[in-house]
């Protein structure tokens, strides 16, 4: 009964970009996890050697802010990863019309979201993906980052399932201007995305096409001009754009403090190689400045 002599499967968690998720009770450590299964079939050349390598590359990232993968296992021709159990997710928080966020609150989940990114883009592994429904939440409040790396060994996510439309909000330009060498400024501008999300209690930038993914991110910050993004010409989607010009970012913002701003702008430089990278973003004075950060298990959280 038990799926590879150790997991006692239980009800269906829902499904994902790349298969279901179920919960199950491991009973090595009688601990809660959630497998993902993984459809192999679907990903027939992606899954050789080289993917199984890298997912045990996956399993020696040890972060607290980054979700564990405890096991990895091929099972009736589906691969299986096992991650530990979380109990919610930072979509469901802002969402939550009954949970009211502190700056302090939205300075704790932002600290947690680039630990975790820093730790990964330290040992050179980016998301790719990052969206609030993949920050998870842990019983004692600690934000952990889900499906890192797996963007990189599945292939990008299939577009056309409905529920990767959202994806699209938190994509960077170099990638809506189809950059093959994109690094991990992809995911600091998706966490600067889920930063003014979290000011805004709304997604930021809705496009409802790559295009227009694009025009979203023009009208918030104006055109990128030559000097600011001097590759911007060479990247193989590049359009030339109308010139529009930039509003305020504190118009946009008029609840953020003045550090809040300079951060958010600093995250959603144009020209990814200017970009701020996770590691300096946690040391910008927005962290040291008061309110201190919430802990997390003061955090407020959905019943
Ligand atoms: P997506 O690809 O759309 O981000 P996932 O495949 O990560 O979705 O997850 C599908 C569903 O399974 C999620 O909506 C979530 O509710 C649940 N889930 C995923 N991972 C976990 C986990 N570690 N603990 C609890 N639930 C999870």
């Amino acid at each position: 009964k038990l799926v590879a002599d150790r997991y006692l499967k239980r009800e269906l968690l829902g499904e994902g970009t790349y298969g279901v998720v179920f919960k199950a009770i491991d009973t090595k450590t009688r601990k809660t996890v959630a497998i993902k299964k993984i459809r192999l079939g679907k990903y027939k050349e992606g899954v050789n050697f080289t993917a199984l390598r890298e997912i045990k590359l996956l399993k020696e990232l040890k972060d607290p802010n980054i979700i564990e993968l405890i096991d990895a296992f091929p099972h009736k021709g589906n691969l299986h990863l096992v991650f530990e159990f979380m109990e919610s997710d930072l979509e469901a928080v802002i969402r939550d019309r009954n949970i009211v966020l502190s700056p302090a609150d939205i300075k704790s989940f932002l600290q947690m979201t680039l630990q975790g990114l820093a730790y990964c883009h330290k040992k050179w592994v980016l998301h790719r993906d990052m969206k609030p429904n993949n920050l998870l939440i842990a019983a004692d409040g600690q934000l952990k980052l889900a499906d890192f790396g797996l963007a990189r060994i599945f292939g990008s996510p299939d577009r056309k399932f409905t529920h990767q439309v959202f994806a699209r909000w938190y994509r960077a330009p170099e990638l809506l201007f189809g950059t093959k060498q994109y690094g991990p400024g992809v995911d600091v501008w998706a966490a600067g995305c889920i930063f003014a999300e979290l000011l805004l209690r709304r997604p930021f930038l809705q496009g409802i096409s790559d295009i227009d993914q694009l025009g979203k991110i023009f009208a918030a910050f104006g055109t990128p001009k030559p000097s600011q993004w001097p590759d911007m010409g060479y990247l193989p989607d590049f359009v030339e754009y109308q010139h529009v010009p930039a509003p305020s970012l504190r118009s946009l913002f008029p609840m953020a403090s003045d550090d809040a701003l300079d951060l958010l702008s600093k995250m959603f430089t144009y020209d990814p190689k200017a970009r701020i990278s996770s590691q300096l973003a946690l040391d910008h004075r927005y962290f040291l400045s008061i309110p201190a950060p919430t802990k997390p298990e003061l955090l407020p959280r959905p019943p």
